[in-house]
């Protein structure tokens, strides 16, 4: 029996994972679920799975769930605040934390699981991205075992030898490692059409249903940026050594070359069930509730090659791996502010990958050696791209 902490519950991996963990009583306990502010999606999942805690960011939202657990005699104790996300991270009774907050609001939690040498399933990408580093440090002094999550991590860590060691060892034997993209919902668009399309389109992904804000950074693939540069720290891969194809039908979720000419590659219906599964019964296997491929009526499976000048974010982020330090660290935190802006019908699509360039080319990245220097970085990224916007909308 596993006992898991799942910080970001109400999300969609949260939600999947939990569908997983419903369908394995006997596997799986749940400790400490936790959310921003959905109060009917808390309180749900606290009748069906019963944890102990349950933390919620808002405060208002806190006492709404506290009155419903209290008027229902649910057992569960709710927290409140970004501490008591740390607490139930590194509490000792949890085996397993799956870090699926999104955004820079996970780095501190996913940082205490890993500190507290648990198994941690990554989702909460860019916690990895602000702090690679760091956290590669941690994981070595802790003995935590960090398990991707995201579809293409996963797929090449099912293709690696089972002995390998995520954010430790660089592969043996192999030339590359190949990320799948779909290419979003803006692949045809004609590129001055960019300018003009609405968040409701933009989060409209063909294959995968997600939260809004890796929708947005799927259809500027700057989700596949931010993946090229968790590659770099999960693989020990350099950049050279980290390819991008796009492949619309997200049925191989990516590949790895080996030196004589193999390539392996992970295929699975889109259903992030499947990842996650995956690591959640590690080394073993469980069944996730997805079917298998029938390959009789799958259709072509087709490659190409991403434009840069369709999705320029995309390249924004291997500038910044190539930089290094904090300049990670920046492009994620200006990316947030522009996604949000878009989402909140203040910013243009195209102007997300501007926004971004700008706050990368006014700060001066320095290396990332303390969490502290990532925090403030992070910080000041977020301060200047407010400015920015504030220049580019015209308000003074
Ligand atoms: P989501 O928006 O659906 O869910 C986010 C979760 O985080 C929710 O439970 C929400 O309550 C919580 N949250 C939001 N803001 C918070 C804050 N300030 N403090 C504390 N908690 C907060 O997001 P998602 O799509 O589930 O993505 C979660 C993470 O997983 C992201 O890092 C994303 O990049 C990664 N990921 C998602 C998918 C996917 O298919 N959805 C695939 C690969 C990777
Ligand atoms: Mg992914």
């Amino acid at each position: 029996m596993k006992t898991l902490t799942i910080l970001g519950s109400t999300g969609s991996i949260g939600a999947q994972a939990l569908d997983i963990i419903a369908r394995h009583p006997d596997r799986f306990s749940v400790f400490a679920l936790t959310a921003h502010n959905n109060v009917e999606k808390l309180y749900e999942q606290c009748v069906q799975f019963r944890p102990h805690y349950a933390v919620m960011i808002d405060e208002a939202a806190a006492q709404m769930l506290s009155k419903k657990i209290k008027a229902n005699n649910l057992t569960t104790d709710v927290l409140l605040g970004e501490q008591a996300l740390v607490q139930v991270a590194s509490d000792d009774t949890p085996d397993i934390v799956l870090a699926a907050i999104v955004g820079s609001a996970g780095l501190d939690s996913t940082m205490a699981a890993v500190r507290a040498g648990k198994r941690v399933l990554l989702a909460n990408k860019e916690s990895l991205v602000m702090a690679g580093a760091l956290m590669v440090s941690a994981r070595q002094e802790s003995g935590a075992e960090i398990l991707p999550v995201d579809s293409e991590h996963n797929a090449i860590f099912q293709c690696l030898p089972s002995d390998f060691v995520p954010c430790q060892d660089t592969p043996k034997g192999v030339d590359a490692v190949v990320l799948t993209a779909s290419g979003g919902p803006f692949r045809q668009t004609p590129i001055e059409a960019l300018a003009s399309v609405t968040p409701q389109q933009a989060i409209s992904h063909p294959n995968w249903s997600m939260g809004n804000k890796i929708s947005v950074d799927s259809a500027t693939m700057m989700n596949k940026g931010l993946e090229v540069i968790e590659a770099h720290w999960l693989y020990g891969l350099p950049a050279e050594q980290i390819e991008v194809v796009i492949h619309p039908q997200s049925i191989i979720h990516s590949m790895v070359r080996m030196r004589d000419g193999s390539v392996l590659a992970q295929m699975a219906q889109h259903d992030m069930r499947v990842p996650i599964a995956h690591v959640l019964a590690w080394p073993e296997r469980i069944t996730s509730g997805v079917n298998s491929l029938d390959f009789t009526t799958l259709g072509p499976l087709e490659f190409e090659k991403p434009a840069v000048e369709r999705y320029p974010c995309f390249a924004l982020a291997y500038d910044a791996l190539g930089e290094g330090g904090t300049a990670m660290t920046i492009l994620n935190a200006a990316n947030e502010v522009a996604v949000a802006a878009f989402l909140a019908g203040r910013l243009r699509f195209n102007q997300i990958s501007i926004l971004v360039s700008e706050v990368l080319n006014q700060i001066a990245a320095v290396s990332a050696d303390s969490l502290e220097v990532v925090i403030y970085a992070d910080r000041e990224a977020r301060e200047l791209a407010a400015l920015n916007m504030q220049a580019m909308l015209g308000i003074h």
